[in-house]
Formats: C-alpha cells, structure tokens, sequence
C-alpha cells in the first residue's frame, strides 16, 4: 500500500501530482513541486516516478533505485508523498492512463493537478490523449531555464481545455537529472544538486559511474 493512500478519503483534497523519471531526483523536481503546494494552495504533492515510460526506454536506471532516491528525497517534507502506481503496473505509463487510475480511488469531490515543467508541457501533443490528459487535471506548466513558455498559447490552440493549463513562475535552476549523470560519470559528483541523503545513494550504488546505461 502507498503510504499516501491514507489521505485519499480527505474531503475536497486538492493534490498535485509530480511524475517524471527521476533519474535521479534533483532539486529542480523538489523547488518545483513546493511552489506549486503553495501558489496553489495543495495540501499534498505525489511524487510518481515512471515504470516502463513511453520515451525512455530502455536507458533508464531501474524503477527500484529511482524509488529509492525519490522516497528519500521527500522523506523530511511533511506534505511530500511517493507512489508506486507506475512502477507497480506492467506495460507503458500514459500520463491520461495514470490519472484516470487516480481518479478511481479519490472520492469525486478530490482536485487533481499534473505538474511538469516547460520542456515537458511544450511536448504536450505528442502526450497520448491530450483532451482526455485535461479533462481528468488542471496542469501546472513550470518555468524552466532554456525553454520558452511564450509559444505556449499556440502550442495548444487546436485544445479545448485551454484554461485547464496554467503557467507557474519558479525560481529558475538550470539543473537536469541528465547533467547530473554526466556530472558523477565525469567524476564531478552531484553535491547540492540533489538532496544529500540521494547524493549518498548515488555514491554508494555506483550508479551512472558508468555513463553508457543512463546516458542521454
Ligand atoms: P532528464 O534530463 O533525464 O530528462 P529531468 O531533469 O528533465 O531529467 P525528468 O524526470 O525528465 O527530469 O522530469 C520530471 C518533470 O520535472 C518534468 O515535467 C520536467 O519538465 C520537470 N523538471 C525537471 N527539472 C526541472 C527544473 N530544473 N525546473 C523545472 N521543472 C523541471
Ligand atoms: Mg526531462
């Protein structure tokens, strides 16, 4: 059982969900998602690292050390919780999928918002089901350094829910979970671009020492 599912009979819950390969969990994932509990006023934040995702396959490091990281990362925060959904079913994650699934354990009167950041949002045609995706969410598209948030409007013009899309201003970090694995295969090693208890897993499991397997 997910420890969060504890707070899923909590009327009106307003819980944003944060998905992503976390490979591994940064800061950038972290600050993101503690400014949307806040500028939206969310009572909780599901942190969902992907199974088997439809983009990343097959360099990705296992879902099992990637659940590690995360679970440590949001560990300390009392509001921060992770979940297994994806990592748990078998086949391809689809974002719409994944929260259509949510939405079947969460009482009716429960809020859901995706978060992501600009690179992500900006890819959003190319998600499975679009208008399926923001008919179950409200989605929080980051700012992110490098990617420009003005061409937003016309990336999703042919969509119906337009206004289920908001734009959340963050304090840019330039920092990627693919810069950090080149960081620690280049020897640099990763301190305070992750958490320092992630830091120590990384060190210790040798992960991404070995640029091939994670590599962009
Ligand atoms: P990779 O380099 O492997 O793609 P990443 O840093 O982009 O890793 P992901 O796991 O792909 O991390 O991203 C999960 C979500 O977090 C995505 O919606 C992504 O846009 C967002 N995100 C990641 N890093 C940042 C950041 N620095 N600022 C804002 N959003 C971010
Ligand atoms: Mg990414």
């Amino acid at each position: 059982m997910d420890p969060f599912e504890r707070i899923w009979d909590r009327p009106r819950l307003r819980v944003g969900i944060m998905g992503g390969t976390f490979d591994p969990i940064h800061i950038g994932h972290l600050v993101t998602a503690d400014e949307a509990l806040h500028q939206f006023g969310l009572d909780d934040i599901l942190f969902m690292p992907t199974g088997t995702g439809p983009h990343k396959q097959p360099q990705v490091t296992s879902a099992e050390l990637r659940y590690l990281m995360v679970s440590v990362a949001i560990a300390s925060h009392p509001r921060f919780w992770v979940s297994r959904y994806e990592i748990d079913r078998p086949g391809i994650d689809y974002t719409a999928d994944t929260l259509a699934g949510l939405r079947g354990v969460m009482r009716d009167d429960a809020e859901l918002f995706f978060i992501t950041g600009a690179d992500a949002v900006l890819d959003i045609l190319k998600w499975k089901e679009p208008e399926r995706l923001l008919s179950l969410c409200t989605l929080i598209a980051a700012t992110r350094p490098g990617y420009d948030l003005g061409r937003l409007s016309s990336v999703l013009s042919g969509l119906t829910h337009l206004d289920r899309v908001v734009v959340m201003e963050i304090p840019g970090l330039a920092v990627s979970s693919s810069m950090i694995r080149q960081r620690v295969a280049a020897g640099k090693g990763c301190r305070y671009l992750v958490l320092e208890g992630v830091r120590q897993l990384i060190e210790k499991s040798g992960v991404y020492c070995d640029p091939s397997p994670a590599a962009p």
